[in-house]
């Protein structure tokens, strides 16, 4: 099988296209301008000025203040091209966010939130598989228990990555089946849980309060539990999932990003808006629909695949 690094390239193929084609557009328009890139003097000269690295970033969904961030720190920086200087600041943005939480005490626990239809079942079903293939013991709960649909679905998922799955009756209370799987994974000597909550309620005020009853029940069965709590955002939506993001990292205590539909999409720069509005780590992305394609977020590759291969 490819290599991460390989395959988080292969995801961002749309998004380093849209930014190549941008950059690659035209000669320099005005004088002044950074030469082109060694050898770039033939029609296909690429563009390396900062307003045309300014133009592919708002193109790729970094957003107006990360991209204005990214722009005074270029103009701050002297050294190398325009994309030699982008490709340093985004890894530095992307770099500077909480650290994640080691697995220190078991079962480490994980809460997976985020709005329905941007992949999150789907995304405990890979992450269930991430941690079984890297040898963990692993217990599913389907906590989403308002969509029938869903909890079949994770049924699925967890028996073809091999792992428990804890599910109730339809309509049963979410916190109920959570406590009810982490107590079962104590029993079993479960290393890893992973709680699919539920993505739509009524109300929003009915979805966080959920959610924040969700994480007293976990709390009380296992302190300082949830020890991660993910965010799943889908990268097709780019920077009008921020807004939404916002709140559920208000309401859930998100202290880490899952980015779904990477493959699908030219608004892979929404990675950076994410860094560098919401602090967060981007700790996995999703690649296509497989169990397998969900894969560690890893900055340094990241920005060669944007700003430096094969240019
Ligand atoms: P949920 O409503 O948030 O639980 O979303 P689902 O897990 O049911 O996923 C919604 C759709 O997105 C499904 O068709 C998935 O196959 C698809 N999907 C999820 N993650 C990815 C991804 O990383 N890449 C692609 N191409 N599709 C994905």
């Amino acid at each position: 099988m490819a290599s991460v690094f390989d395959r988080i390239r292969a995801g961002l193929a749309k998004t380093a296209q849209q930014i190549r084609e941008r950059l690659g557009a035209s000669e320099p328009a005005h004088a002044g301008a950074t030469p082109a890139a060694p050898g770039g003097r033939s029609t296909n000269a690429k563009v390396d000025t900062v307003e045309a690295v300014e133009d592919a970033l708002i193109a790729a969904d970094v957003g107006l203040p990360a991209t204005q961030r990214i722009v005074a720190a270029m103009k701050a920086d002297g050294v190398g091209t325009p994309r030699e200087r982008v490709a340093r600041v985004v890894l530095n943005i992307l770099r500077d966010v909480q650290p994640t939480p080691a697995i220190s005490t078991l079962p480490h626990v994980i809460l997976v939130v985020g709005v329905n239809g941007t992949g999150k079942t789907t995304t405990v079903g890979k992450l269930a598989n991430v941690y079984r293939s890297a040898g963990r013991s692993v217990l599913v709960c389907a906590a989403d228990t308002f969509r029938a649909a869903a909890v079949e679905q994770l049924a699925v998922w967890t028996e073809r990555a091999g792992v428990d799955l804890v599910r109730a009756q339809s309509g049963a209370d979410p916190a109920a089946v959570t406590f009810d799987a982490i107590t079962a994974a104590k029993a079993r000597g479960r290393e890893i849980v992973i709680v699919d909550t539920a993505g739509r309620l009524h109300t929003r005020a009915n979805l966080m309060a959920e959610l924040d009853k969700i994480r007293r029940v976990v709390g009380r069965v296992v302190p300082g539990a949830p020890h991660e709590v993910l965010l799943v955002l889908d990268a097709t939506v780019g920077q009008n999932g921020l807004v939404q993001a916002r709140e559920f990292v208000a309401a859930s205590g998100a202290n880490g990003i899952v980015l779904t539909k990477l493959d699908g999409t030219a608004k892979g720069g929404v990675a950076v808006a994410i860094a560098n509005d919401l602090k967060l780590p981007i700790r996995f992305v999703g690649v296509g629909e497989g169990l397998d394609d969900l894969v560690p977020f890893d900055a340094a590759t990241y920005v060669d695949a944007l700003f430096v291969d094969k240019w």
